[in-house]
């Protein structure tokens, strides 16, 4: 996240070498104990089905893919977005938002690694696919309002090796330390959705810092597949920069913050 209105300093994950994990990020973000921030535990059971929640609509222009990039805390692969070509409407957003970027959390074994948890259950990992509201001049200034962003969320489940995202695990050799970049063209994310497009949704925050309270989340209910060589691949990436004593980039997940009374609504039965 490049925006000039958004400073993000990104801090390392768990490992206190590398700087504060997400316990810590309190010092310096005292929003972190806001009223809406993110992740969650969903619980399916308490959430309220809502008719009124319209179907998702994701139209996106493959030739908009732009780069891919090690930030430090995760791998992001960064859109075009001066214009209404890659774009999200419907579902429990009004208006048009558009696709920034996409990056994952994951964790150091398949036992962990996603922010969002299922009746308490971690999935190995999760996919945000982050989307800016066009009323906003830009997606720096979308940010910090309260209807500015609105991300994705899908889980990833072992499973057989799943061949659309193979084609971004490939790009991983090329970034393996903090700071690197390559081009990566053409690359259409919605292929990455799984089958059904069913989510919750819920108010909340970045998972990161500035963890601004900014996120319509939406939540996929279907999770995609991974095999556990991909997952090994995630986990070839650095936390580190060129020089620096490795450290594999694992982890980097915030794990599920208090509700505060907040109501996590079901697009479906
Ligand atoms: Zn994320």
């Amino acid at each position: 996240m490049s925006s000039t209105a958004l400073t993000v300093e990104f801090l390392h994950f768990a490992n206190s070498s590398h700087g504060p994990g997400p316990d810590k990020w309190a010092d310096d973000y005292p929003v972190a104990n806001g009223p809406r921030q993110s992740p969650i535990n969903i619980v399916p059971k308490e959430a309220l089905y809502d008719s009124a929640l319209k179907p998702l609509k994701l139209k996106y222009d493959a030739s908009n893919a732009k780069g891919i990039l090690n930030n430090g805390h995760s791998f992001q692969v960064d859109f075009v977005d001066d214009i209404d070509s890659s774009t999200l409407t419907g579902g429990p957003i009004s208006g048009t938002y558009r696709l920034r970027q996409f990056h994952f959390h994951w964790g150091a074994s398949n036992d962990r690694g996603s922010e969002h948890t299922v009746n308490g259950i971690k999935f190995p990992c999760e996919l945000h696919l982050v989307h800016w509201n066009t009323k906003y001049p830009s997606f720096g200034e979308a940010a910090s309002q309260p209807d500015g962003l609105a991300v994705v969320g899908v889980f990833l489940k072992i499973g057989a090796a799943n061949p659309r995202l193979q084609k971004v695990l490939d790009a991983l050799d090329a970034i393996r330390t903090k700071g690197k970049q390559t081009t990566f063209p053409n690359f259409d994310a919605k292929t990455l959705l799984p089958t059904s497009l069913d989510y919750w949704t819920y108010d909340g925050s970045l998972t990161t810092p500035p963890l601004l309270e900014s996120v319509t989340w939406i939540v996929l209910k279907e999770p995609i597949s991974v095999s556990p060589a991909q997952m090994d691949k995630f986990r070839s990436l650095l936390f580190t920069g060129e020089g620096d004593a490795p450290c594999c980039m694992v982890d980097n997940y915030r794990p599920p913050q208090p509700l505060k009374g907040r109501l996590v609504r079901a697009s479906f039965k």
